[in-house]
């Protein structure tokens, strides 16, 4: 079973009600188990919402309020998902494919906290929170797993 960022597969949970739908991520979920997530909307943040970034360990939004609650408890409660959806289909999670530089599900880069596009190296809460379970965590950008 696989955990897909649900943006990459064309829900409409994105900061500003879009997504970042990818063919190959979208063929690539009709072909093996997985659960789609989105830490952001279950962490109890609205969509549309203002966009947020990790400054110093802190998620702030673009108007200056911490988020970083929602993020921690978005995380928890896509976890609880993940594992009963594993457990219902008696699968082990062989690994997650999640949105790039996302301050959620960023793996490796994420956005810099300054809100100019610019990345540091670093990883989202989720994508983190996997790496910890020792879970394979990739981005759409590093590999296309229909090649
Ligand atoms: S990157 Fe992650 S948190 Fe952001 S919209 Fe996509 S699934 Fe939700």
């Amino acid at each position: 079973m696989y955990i897909i960022s649900g943006c990459l597969l064309g829900e409409n949970c994105r900061y500003n009600g879009g997504n970042n739908y990818i063919d190959w991520i979208k063929e690539f979920s009709k072909k093996h188990n997985y659960i789609s997530v989105c830490p952001e909307v279950d962490g109890g943040l609205e969509i549309p919402r203002p966009p947020a970034e990790i400054t110093e360990g802190r998620v702030i939004n673009c108007e200056g309020t911490d988020v970083t609650d929602a993020f921690l408890r978005g995380t928890e409660i896509v976890w609880e998902k993940i594992v009963r959806k594993s457990q219902e289909l008696g699968e082990e999670i062989e690994g997650a494919i999640l949105k790039a530089n996302s301050p959620s599900c960023g793996s490796g880069k994420i956005y810099d906290g300054t809100f100019s596009r610019k990345t540091i190296d670093g990883d989202g809460f989720l994508a983190a929170f996997l790496k910890e379970k020792g879970i394979k965590v990739m981005s759409e950008l590093e590999i296309n797993l229909e090649d």
